[in-house]
Order: structure tokens, then C-alpha cells, then sequence
């Protein structure tokens, strides 16, 4: 099996790092290809929780080489502390590589995150405020600083030196901030290099050559498709582009290595932050989701809004992405309601729409129609076969394949290891 991409088919928090773990116990090579660290893999292992942030979680495991792609926005202070917490929990970092040409999330990048989103009041976008936004823009701009440039002192300082220039006078003739010292960053930046270097290379051609030596490599991409710069519900999304296609651009990769697209999705929907949301429950049902699923946020502790599963988005997802397969979480968080919901189409002005609606503006009214199907009573998350599940749980995974056209491959009762039950 060459590539193998992992993409989130929701908002995120999909559970992309239990899937991730799942797999990578068969893989060579696991890439994190987009993001920062604004995403929050919860991975628990051997009975312990981990929080991964920016590492892709297959570094729990020895024998995978886990790399960042050129994709990523870097914060450097940020990687080495994981890294540190990683070692302290007795994990292997020396397999870690981070491409050169990965962008650096720098001081001022955080700190005018956090004032253009004071700015905006109401319409603040619910950022993680870590930096992200504003790197990547920076790197469309042409004015970022790229982890290669870490180990070039003088080329470091002078392009620090021409940015610092602007954002200072952002910082302070817009915002009435302090400027920022390009000494002190320097100082630090050139400490986080020196711990670094041993984990610097040119990643494209890593993954390259493993390919081409027979090797597997899983792309696991953060955040979710509907979070998609491009694809997904702009404004309200991530920096860059977590869809499937994207992978290979930040890998460095060419498409035909990709043998499978893996689609996680969580057996209901949930998203953190403003923008629309057709499914979202905001009763009874919802409330129970958020506590049963334990819905807050790794990275930000931010309550997750939740709602019931919705068919059209997984469709829209199946589209962007090309799933061959899915992976079906946190089924174990349905147990005991009397039915289930799925939503088969939106409702808006009184046509039905089966596919996303062309235009955001009708998404943002979209109204979801409803097949209900009976629920289970029974708690299911010390089910270890698939075929010992409740006919009806068994029955609303079916419904599910039928509804997006595409298979499940693992349903997931629990975040532990053991709780993943392969479907024959
Ligand atoms: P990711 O960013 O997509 O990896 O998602 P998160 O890790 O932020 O959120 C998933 C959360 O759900 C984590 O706390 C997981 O431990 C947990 N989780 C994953 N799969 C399951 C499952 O099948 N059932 C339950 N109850 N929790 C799960």
C-alpha cells in the first residue's frame, strides 16, 4: 500500500488521531500536511492520554518516521515543548523530521491575532489566536520566514528586520501596541534552531524515496473538510486546505502513490466556533452529545456544538475528497436515545437541496430533513466485534454506507486502541 490520505470529513475533532494511531501500526512514514498547532489529536495508548498538537500521532509508534510537511506553519517554542513532553512520557522524537520549507509562526504573528480579532467584536472568527492565520497569509505575501531560514543567522535577521518593520507599525499606529525587539526574537529563534537542526530535512524527498522504495506512507491532514479554506463555510474556516488533494501539494508528492482516502467521521457532527451548522440540536439532544462525547475542544477547552448526523455534508465531503473508505467514530456516544436522526437533504425556501447548496447564503438558512431510525438502549463501547453490536446500531452504520455511497472500514466505540471494531 503506497499513500494512504486521512482527512476529517466534518468540522474537525473527528477523532483523526484514534484513526491515525489505527493505521499507522502499518505504515513506514506518517505526514501531518497542513495546519498547526491549532489541532488537538487526543490519542490514548497503553492507557495513557496524549495530546498531540502539531506531531502527527504516529509518533507513538517506534518503527514510523513521522514528518511535518512543507505545508505546516511552525511554531517553534511550540514543537520543542511537545517534544519535551513527548520524551518526558517516554516517547521517541529522534524519527521527528520538519521540512525547511515549512513556515515559522513568529511573536508578532500571535500578537496581532489576537488584536485583529478584539477589532473585529462580533465578527471575530473564534480563532485558536496562535498564529496560524496570520503566518499563512505571510506566506502568501512573500514575507515569511520558512524554518530553513533558522539556520542562516544573517538571512534570518535581515528578513526579520523588513517584516518587523510593517508589523510594528501595525502594532503600534493601528493598534496602539508596543513595537516588538527583533534582538530578543532573534535570540530565541536561533535557541529553538540549535535544538532543531537534527531534525531538519528536505521532506518531499524523504517521502519520496520511501515510496519508491515500496514503503507506506499515511497523509493525515488536521482540522476537517468543512473547516477548507477553499471548500469549506469562508469565513468561518481553518488557514489552509485540509482536503485530500491538498496532501500531495504539501507532501510533495505526486497523485498517483494515493491508493486510498480515508474519510473520519463522527457518528453525529459537532463544530467549535461561529458559522452555520444546519444539524445543530440545541435541546435535549445536544446537550446529551456534549456531555456523553465529552465535546470540548483539546487545544482550546472550547464547548463543542453538536448536533445529529448529516448526510448532505458527508456527500459534499465524499466529493471534495474522493473517499475510498471511511472510518466511523464515537458511535458509543449514541447509545440510549430512543431514536436517531440523520439528515438526507436541507430544506430552504421550500426546495430540497440533496447536495450542499450552491450558494453560502442558503446553507446559512438550510433547514435539515429528518429520517429518524430506531435507537439502541444498550452501552456499546466494551463491544469488541462489530457483529456483536445492537441490530440497530449495526443497522444505522448501514444506513449511513447507503446514504453517502461509501464504505465503512472501522467503527470506533471508544478512544482507546482495543475499542475499534473492524466491519466485515
Ligand atoms: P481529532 O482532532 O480529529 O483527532 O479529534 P480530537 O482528538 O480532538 O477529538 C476526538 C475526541 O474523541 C478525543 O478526545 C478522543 O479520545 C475521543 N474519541 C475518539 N474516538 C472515540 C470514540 O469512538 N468514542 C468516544 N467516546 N470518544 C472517542
Amino acid at each position: 500500500m503506497p499513500a494512504t490520505i486521512v482527512v476529517g470529513a466534518q468540522w474537525g475533532d473527528e477523532g483523526k488521531g484514534k484513526a491515525t494511531d489505527y493505521l499507522a501500526d502499518r505504515m513506514d512514514v506518517c505526514v501531518r500536511y497542513q495546519g498547526g498547532n491549532n489541532a488537538g489529536h487526543t490519542v490514548i495508548a497503553e492507557g495513557r492520554e496524549l495530546k498531540l498538537h502539531l506531531i502527527p500521532s504516529g509518533i507513538l509508534y517506534d518503527h514510523v518516521t513521522s514528518v511535518i510537511s512543507g505545508g505546516v506553519v511552525v511554531d517553534p517554542r511550540v514543537l520543542l515543548a511537545e517534544m519535551d513532553e513527548l520524551r518526558s512520557l517516554g516517547v521517541e522524537v529522534s524519527r521527528l523530521v520538519v521540512s525547511g520549507n515549512a513556515h515559522l509562526i513568529m511573536p508578532y504573528h500571535l500578537e496581532l491575532e489576537k488584536v485583529t480579532e478584539r477589532h473585529l467584536g462580533r465578527n471575530a472568527l473564534g480563532t485558536t489566536k496562535r498564529g496560524i492565520g496570520p503566518a499563512y497569509a505571510d506566506k502568501a505575501a512573500r514575507i515569511g520566514l520558512r524554518v530553513q531560514d533558522l539556520f542562516d543567522q544573517k538571512i534570518f535577521r535581515q528578513k526579520l528586520d523588513v517584516v518587523l518593520k510593517e508589523k510594528n507599525l501595525i502594532l503600534t499606529k493601528v493598534y496602539n501596541r508596543l513595537p516588538l525587539e527583533p534582538e530578543g526574537i532573534v535570540a530565541d529563534y536561533m535557541g529553538f534552531a540549535e535544538r532543531l537542526a537534527p531534525h531538519v530535512t528536505d521532506t518531499a524527498k524523504l517521502i519520496h524515496d520511501q515510496l519508491s522504495a515500496g514503503k507506506s506512507v499515511l497523509l493525515e491532514g488536521a482540522q476537517g473538510t468543512m473547516l477548507d479554506l477553499d471548500h469549506g463555510t469562508y469565513p468561518f474556516v481553518t488557514s489552509s486546505n485540509p482536503v485530500a488533494g491538498h496532501a500531495l501539494a504539501s507532501a510533495g508528492v505526486g497523485p498517483h502513490w494515493v491508493d486510498a482516502v480515508i474519510g473520519v467521521t463522527k457518528a453525529y457532527v459537532t463544530r467549535v466556533g461561529a458559522g452555520p451548522f444546519p444539524t445543530e440540536d440545541l435541546g435535549q439532544a445536544g446537550e446529551t452529545m456534549v456531555k456523553r462525547g465529552a465535546e470540548f475542544g483539546t487545544t482550546t477547552g472550547r464547548r463543542r456544538r453538536c448536533g445529529w448526523f448529516d448526510a448532505v455534508l458527508l456527500r459534499y465531503a465524499e466529493r471534495l475528497n474522493g473517499f475510498t473508505e471511511l472510518i466511523l467514530t464515537k458511535l458509543d456516544v449514541l447509545s440510549g436515545f430512543p431514536s436517531v436522526k440523520v439528515c438526507t437533504a436541507y430544506r430552504v425556501d421550500g426546495q430540497i437541496y440533496e447536495d450542499a447548496p450552491p450558494h453560502q447564503s442558503l446553507f446559512h438558512r438550510a433547514e435539515p430533513v429528518y429520517e429518524e431510525l430506531p435507537g439502541w438502549r444498550e452501552e456499546i463501547d466494551g463491544i469488541r466485534s462489530f457483529d456483536d453490536l445492537p441490530p440497530a446500531a449495526r443497522k444505522y452504520v448501514d444506513r449511513i454506507h447507503d446514504l453517502v455511497g461509501v464504505a465503512t472500514r472501522m467503527v470506533s466505540v471508544g478512544p482507546a486502541r482495543e475499542q475499534s471494531l473492524s466491519v466485515p
